[in-house]
């Protein structure tokens, strides 16, 4: 096969971020984001990678996806790279919810996407945004492979005593709910980046992935399969994030409604959006909260307490779950660049086997690297996450089978 790019597109509901990759090399010919879609003051930013320029930015109406799409084509074709290039051999998109259907990359058809309409129920927010922006490439390029690379793909190999909530079964799966997870092109590029960290397979390494992003979750992945996940039926569960409260009670939900009077809709705005660390200190940029921890602000030293906790809680659990683990993996915004977190999460861990080496974790680097000293029984490594990278190789590894 002659062509070697592959446009990756993450359609929001009112943004879309895109990477242009030629897959010679996984070099990345083009980045660039369209904000605030259906508003006066859209945006679009545009940073043109293969040539070495200068980002170009641009303020105006762009009405919908379509004008989005079209308005990034014209960016890329300012440098020979549109999408009606003959190059360009597949567009990847990522898609948040695949449900139990998807546990691969999959080409999309009529089939395909009548599926992850019917997943809706599950992702309000997420999938029919992916859909307009599959519909809207799928019209512009009609002729070219479209892959759906989902979010909730790598976390498919959980058995079900890890999938299963504890609740009348008919119940859930008239509802399908059960545990599905996110972050999987995540956590499947980082469990594979660390075991090449070790100098081993994927199949010879039990890791376990910290995510700690805005959103934020954990996973235990056993010789390259994951056997459990942190987040579950939405990304609300498991570690406490930005501004989800992550794991709760779910009676608090049934005490606020009846004591507290407020909605199912108000709750949900609680427990997704000002909860977490927002809820807890004001704040939910880490770098904030370590500023004010400096200046001995009590509030955000317990709200960082209460993050590091639960994260703790979550490598014992996966510990407990993988029976012997080579590395822990920190990614994501806060787990590639607050050293803090990561030497607090694994403190007091010593006798499991991981240890943080202060030096070495004080080191900034945008590369793979361990961080623990180099006699530690289990290796802890900071690894940045590339979800594009990973989407663009799976959405070319398909295309190019086809
Ligand atoms: P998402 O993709 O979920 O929006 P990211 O993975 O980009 O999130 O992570 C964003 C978060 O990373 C920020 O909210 C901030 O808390 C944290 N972060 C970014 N840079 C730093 C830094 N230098 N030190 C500490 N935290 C950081």
């Amino acid at each position: 096969m002659s062509a070697t790019r592959v446009l990756v597109l993450n359609s929001g509901s009112s943004s879309v971020k895109y990477q242009l990759l030629d897959m010679r090399d996984s070099s990345r010919l083009a980045a660039g984001l369209v904000e605030r879609i259906g508003e006066q003051s859209s945006r679009l930013k545009h940073t043109p990678l293969a040539t070495g320029g200068d980002p170009r930015e641009w303020t105006g109406p762009i009405a919908d996806h379509d004008a989005a799409l079209k308005a990034v084509s014209e960016e890329l074709s300012k440098d020979g790279l549109g999408l009606d290039s003959p190059e360009l051999v597949a567009i990847g998109h990522r898609v948040v919810h695949g449900g139990k259907t998807f546990t691969e990359p999959t080409v999309i058809d009529e089939t395909v996407l009548a599926e992850i309409e019917r997943l809706i129920p599950v992702a309000p927010l997420h999938n029919p945004a992916n859909l307009t922006g599959i519909r809207t490439a799928r019209a512009l390029r009609p002729d070219l492979p479209q892959v759906a690379v989902f979010d909730t793909a790598f976390h498919t190999t959980m058995p079900e005593s890890a999938a299963r909530y504890a609740i009348d079964v008919a119940t859930a799966d008239a509802h399908r709910i059960r545990r599905y997870g996110f972050h999987g092109t995540s956590h499947a590029y980082v469990s594979r980046a660390t075991a090449k960290l070790l100098g081993k397979a994927p199949e010879d390494v039990n890791v376990i992935v910290l995510h700690l992003g805005n959103g934020a979750s954990a996973s235990a992945v056993r010789g390259g399969r994951c056997v459990d996940t942190s987040m579950g039926l939405t990304p609300l569960e498991g570690l406490v994030m930005g501004t989800r409260s992550g794991d709760t009670d779910p009676a608090v939900i049934f005490h606020l409604a009846r004591v507290g009077k407020m909605s199912i809709d108000e709750i949900d705005t609680l427990l997704n959006k000002k909860s977490g660390l927002v809820g807890l200190c004001g704040d939910n940029d880490m770098r904030e909260i370590q500023r004010r921890i400096d200046e001995g602000d009590e509030q955000a030293e317990l709200a960082f307490d209460i993050y590091i906790h639960r994260l703790k809680k979550y490598i014992g659990a996966y510990y407990a779950v993988l029976g012997t683990v080579d590395a822990i993996a920190f990614t994501a915004g806060v787990g590639e660049n607050a050293a803090p977190v990561r030497e607090a999460a694994v403190a007091g861990l010593e006798t499991l086997g991981p240890a943080v080496d202060r030096e070495l974790n004080a080191v900034r680097s945008d590369e793979p690297r361990l961080i623990s000293p180099a006699d530690a029984r289990v290796k802890v490594a900071v690894v940045p996450t590339d979800e594009e990278l990973e989407i663009a190789t799976q959405t070319y590894a398909l295309v190019s089978r086809h």
